[in-house]
């Protein structure tokens, strides 16, 4: 077991878990080093975004290696696009389009506990999107009857969704999660808490892909929800931020 730690300008970073990746030190050091598509270093660009912060610096190499990640970093610091980045550069090519030879049916699922959360996540996701033809789907009753349509569902890249919608799906049987590759459980505290629980297991039970891609990111992870999700994980790689001096 290894433990990495650099210091950003205001955070303190542990990594440990077996062979962890090295951290990067700016996009551009990141886009080299995965041949990231040029496309979603322009709309991270486009965002603004100049440096990665402390989580996106350690989170993203761990996830573009296809490590299984527990995140756990303040509000504010970046945790969406730690976890949207990697996954979209993952999957590579947008279903609907002629370069992706993953199969079909949706493979990424971003949970999040409020239909709130999952709609910020969504708007995230449309920025990283923007210029290819990514299908991202923000789930709700509507939406859920619309993808009972294997040819909609089909071309469907990421959806990001509450645990309570998804149970509903899976249970009218119109939803296929067999080609899930990543997982993300956002605001992992709350998702792994008693209100939750069994619902989350449900949907990650229901993604029985064996190749699946666990991470689950937090402000802060109680032992008890640390416990749940190290078992939930593979070979999972640990980062912490902290904010100096406190
Ligand atoms: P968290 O989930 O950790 O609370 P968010 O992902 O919601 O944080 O991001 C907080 C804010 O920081 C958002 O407004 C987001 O657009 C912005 N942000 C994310 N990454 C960067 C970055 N590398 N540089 C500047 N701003 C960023
Ligand atoms: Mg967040």
């Amino acid at each position: 077991e290894q433990t990495a730690s650099s210091s950003a300008p205001r955070q303190r970073v542990t990594a440990k878990g077996n062979n962890v990746p090295e951290h990067v030190k700016s996009f551009a050091d990141l886009a080299k080093r995965y041949n990231l598509p040029s496309r979603l270093l322009s709309n991270i660009a486009q965002s603004g975004y100049k440096q990665p912060t402390g989580i996106q610096s350690h989170g993203v190499p761990i996830l573009l290696e296809s490590r299984d990640l527990a995140a756990i970093s303040p509000t504010g610091t970046g945790k969406t696009l730690s976890y949207l980045l990697p996954t979209m550069a993952l999957l590579g090519a947008p279903a609907s389009s002629s370069q992706s030879d993953s199969g079909k049916g949706v493979r990424a699922l971003i949970l999040a506990p409020t239909r709130e959360l999952a709609h910020q996540i969504h708007n995230e996701c449309l920025k990283l999107a923007q210029g290819r033809k990514w299908r991202i789907v923000l789930f709700s009753r509507a939406t859920a009857s619309t993808l009972a349509d294997k040819n909609v569902r089909d071309k469907v890249d990421i959806i990001i969704s509450t645990p309570l919608r998804m149970v509903a799906a899976i249970q009218s049987g119109n939803l296929e999660l067999s080609n899930i590759r990543h997982i993300v459980l956002d605001e992992a505290d709350r998702m792994l808490d008693a209100e939750f629980l069994e619902q989350v297991q449900e949907v990650v039970a229901s993604c029985t892909h064996p190749k699946v891609q666990k991470a689950v990111f937090s402000a802060t992870l109680p032992a008890n929800a640390e416990k749940i999700a190290m078992s939930m994980l593979h070979d999972p790689i640990r980062v912490v931020v902290g904010l100096k001096d406190t």
